[in-house]
């Protein structure tokens, strides 16, 4: 039995057992507002409070001030505006704007120089692995435990609220879901009682021997490959195309769109593999299924409650079709609708939710796109005006290699770009100094003729200068207003002994290492400036959060942390004083 109104809706009659995936879960016509919960509601002496932290993936402040007030009043980022308090720019305080150090900030309330998670990838060969991959682990899928690496949190070195919340609470359920391993672990710590993400290699979902031996049961009808293909035969149409046209302001082939293995640059975009799964809106109504089924069979009023969600589409849809694309804006509409759906399927189930919403980075337009209006220091999170430009890092990778080998001989001394840093190999390392001089002159004469590079910085220099640089770094709240400097962001981006590479490249503004979903197309994220640091939080606690609260003030991003603390009642100090504590003066 399902318990989602839409499946009721639309895919079959209310009361007949529902299929695993609604047959049609990217084109729905709205939810009628007498629709209620299908299924049956928790019964009132089982229900207690849930505590709901979400992360929207690449999810800038500039796009939520701009568009969440033209989401429908019914939706989910309406309610969350009106029953909370609306920070319209909670600021990351490091460098490295990416997927696994933002999570790990949000969820740790420190910095990657803290936590440890001081990149997304490392490289491997030709490509490039996450660094969650664990190879003392193996995956678990549906149909059971692979003979493939699983991925685990044994590099992230700061406890997550999870965490302390299981330390204190060891019986509490903290279930933890996203697309990626990243967005998955990194919210729950080390020790949740669930964590699943889709892994694209093997186009399944899966958890990790590191964090048990089964794959939950009540996961299997929506999350085994039967599930996964079901949900991809269903072509993306846009919820409204008429909106779409009305708000955003390119048409729906604009220049610097993707194909992303098929996928094409026009609706309908139909998914003829994992990775052009990944971008499908879908998979965010996916995570919520699961995260909705992982209550309906396991919250109890007698346990704490944690609920972590990471939607990735945002992401992968703003690397392959930029920000202003009609799939942005319907990607975000379609997200709006899930939360909606979630929260009221919550409400059936919960004495109380309460509901902590950011995002792990920002991003930039394309630099296809017009520049913004305003721009540059006129424009509160400093976009430029002038057009950026894009890196490869395979290629980048490639290129580098091809200049050590001119400037010293054959070899093999480059060992490959992972964004932001560059990583030698271990011969590169033990070359004498002489040697290892011309490598840097061949790395640094490259890197002079990219557009989008700024600056090339030693790792060296970083270990010699940062604990003098974060002696003296400004703190929360400061931090949070404009004008960090630079070494102070990359000095919380970066820590001794993490195994992060050689030199640290950054990119000038506008300007970005390409996620090369698309090579040559699409946006990104990664740098220290405002646009990637600065991120909306909402925060929903009924007679707990102030509702219908809008601060424009910078707040310190360890405010997500001290407000999932506070709602699992590990942080006593009320949400407004929180919320005070750590908001900066612009
Ligand atoms: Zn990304």
């Amino acid at each position: 039995m399902r318990f989602w109104p839409w499946v009721c809706a639309v895919a079959v009659a209310c009361g007949e057992p529902a299929p695993a995936i609604s047959p049609k879960p990217t084109n729905l016509a709205p939810v009628p507002a007498e629709m209620k919960d299908s299924g049956v509601p928790t019964q009132p002496e089982k229900r207690g409070p849930i505590v709901v932290a979400i992360v929207v993936d690449q999810l800038s402040a500039w796009v939520a001030a701009s568009r969440w007030p033209q989401m429908p009043t019914e939706g989910g980022f309406a309610r969350l505006m009106r029953e909370g308090t609306w920070v319209k720019n909670l600021r990351h305080a490091h460098a490295v704007t990416d997927t696994g150090p933002g999570h790990a900030a949000l969820h740790t309330g420190k910095t990657p120089h803290e936590h440890g998670i001081y990149a997304n990838e490392l490289p491997a060969g030709d490509h490039r692995v996450s660094i969650l991959r664990d190879e003392s682990t193996r995956a678990i899928a549906a149909d059971g435990t692979k003979d493939a690496p699983g991925s685990s949190a044994s590099l992230l070195r700061a406890e997550t609220v999870a965490d302390r919340l299981r330390a204190a609470h060891p019986e509490a359920l903290v279930v933890s879901i996203s697309l990626k391993d990243r967005g998955a672990i990194l919210p729950a710590g080390k020790h949740p009682t669930w964590a699943l993400w889709y892994d694209s290699g093997l186009d399944q979902w899966v958890t990790s021997t590191a964090f048990g031996n089964a794959f939950p049961s009540w996961a299997q009808p929506i999350a085994d490959k039967h599930a996964i293909e079901i949900a991809r035969s269903v072509a993306w149409q846009p919820l409204d195309a008429p909106w779409l046209a009305a708000h955003s302001a390119t048409k729906d082939d604009a220049p610097g769109e993707g194909d992303l293995e098929g996928l094409g640059i026009t609706f309908p975009h139909v998914a003829k593999t994992p990775n052009a799964f990944r971008s499908l809106p879908a998979t965010d109504r996916i995570i919520a299924e699961l995260g909705h089924a992982a209550i309906a069979a396991e919250h109890d009023a007698s346990k704490p409650t944690l609920l972590l969600l990471s939607f990735s589409a945002c992401d992968v849809v703003g690397h392959v079709f930029g920000p202003d694309s009609w799939e942005a804006w319907d990607q975000l509409r379609k997200l709006d609708r899930v939360l909606g759906d979630l929260l009221k399927a919550l409400d059936q189930r919960a004495s109380k939710v309460s509901v902590v919403l950011a995002a792990d980075h920002g991003n930039i337009s394309m630099p296809e796109a017009p520049p913004p209006k305003p721009c540059g220091a006129d424009d509160p999170w400093e976009r430029p005006c002038v057009p950026g430009y894009r890196i490869g890092p395979k290629a980048a990778g490639d290129a580098l290699q091809a200049a050590a080998v001119k400037a010293l001989g054959p070899g093999a001394w480059v060992a490959g770009v992972a964004d932001p840093y560059v990583h030698l190999t271990p011969a590169a390392r033990a070359l004498p100094a002489g040697k290892r001089a011309t490598l840097d002159k061949a790395i640094r004469g490259w890197f002079a003729t990219q557009k989008a590079v700024d600056e090339v910085i030693d790792t060296k220099v970083l270990a010699e200068k940062c604990p003098k640089v974060l002696e003296s770094a400004r703190t929360a709240p400061e931090r949070a207003a404009k004008g960090e400097p630079l070494m102070s962001l990359l000095c919380r981006a970066w820590g001794p002994g993490t195994g992060a590479g050689d030199y640290y490249v950054t990119v000038k503004p506008g300007s970005f290492w390409d996620g090369e979903l698309v090579v040559g197309k699409g946006t990104s994220h990664g740098s220290p400036y405002l646009y990637d640091r600065t991120v909306p939080l909402l925060v929903r606690a009924p007679g707990d959060a102030e509702a219908g609260i809008v601060i424009e003030d910078p707040v310190d991003f360890s405010a997500y942390a001290a407000i999932e603390a506070h709602l699992v009642g590990l942080d006593q100090r009320p949400i407004p004083e929180i919320l005070r504590a750590l908001t900066a003066h612009r």
